[in-house]
């Protein structure tokens, strides 16, 4: 765990001048090469993917995908977790709903990654008592640790880490069937969901390949 925050340091301003340099560049220089596009994107969206994924800093969906703005709606949780689906207020619900039924996006992607805190802590959730929001929150991932305690309850932390991840990417593409737009769109046809995991250390994205029931690399070799 990380130092308690009596004994951080104070916040560096210094950061908002490097944060104020990059807005400086991307509006000066950035922007104007893609003034078409952002003029086009002022007046609407049409995403073609839900990309739901975690909070986590490393995780750069457009990067990865190499995609441009307006490609992709994105939701960000930590553990990119997707509750079941209740009348509660839920953020992550709302994105769904919104995006399948307002954008009409075509696919769902949930995208897990290598190193992920939240995994961690679905793992290990006794040393969350300091963090009871977090706590509360990762137990919309408790099901994948279930089933890691089923399928593997022995093995070294990292290859449990790993198999946790992808655990819980398939727990998460099973909650959102309980969505009612996703329902909807599935039995419209209208909805693909697909499961990834990246890698942060290689850049590989594995995918959940449901007909041979594993995460192949993605796109496969030839
Ligand atoms: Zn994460």
């Amino acid at each position: 765990m990380t130092e308690p925050p009596e004994h951080r340091p104070r916040p560096d301003s210094t950061y908002v001048g490097y944060l104020s340099r990059g807005v400086d560049r991307f509006r000066k220089s950035v922007f104007p090469k893609r003034r078409a596009l952002f003029e086009r994107l002022a007046r609407s969206q049409q995403p073609k993917a839900l990309f739901l994924t975690c909070a986590d800093s490393r995780v750069v969906p457009a990067l990865i995908t190499q995609t441009k703005p307006g490609e992709l709606f994105v939701e960000r949780n930590p553990g990119n977790l997707v509750p079941v689906y209740s009348t509660e207020s839920v953020g992550v619900s709302a994105s769904i709903e919104y995006a399948i039924t307002a954008l009409g996006t075509h696919h769902v992607i949930i995208c897990g990654h290598s190193d992920c805190g939240a995994v961690k802590g679905i793992l290990h959730p006794e040393q969350l008592a300091a963090m009871p929001a977090v706590a509360r929150w990762l137990r919309f991932g408790e099901e994948a640790r279930g089933l890691l305690q089923a399928q593997h309850p022995q093995g070294d932390e990292g290859t449990r880490i790993r198999l946790l991840t992808r655990l819980n990417v398939l727990v998460q593409m099973e909650h959102l069937k309980t969505h009612p737009a996703v329902q909807a769109a599935l039995v419209a046809d209208r909805l693909q969901i697909h499961g990834w995991v990246y890698d942060i250390e290689t850049g590989d994205v594995w995918a959940w390949d449901a007909e041979q029931d594993v995460f192949g690399l993605f796109p496969a070799e030839p």
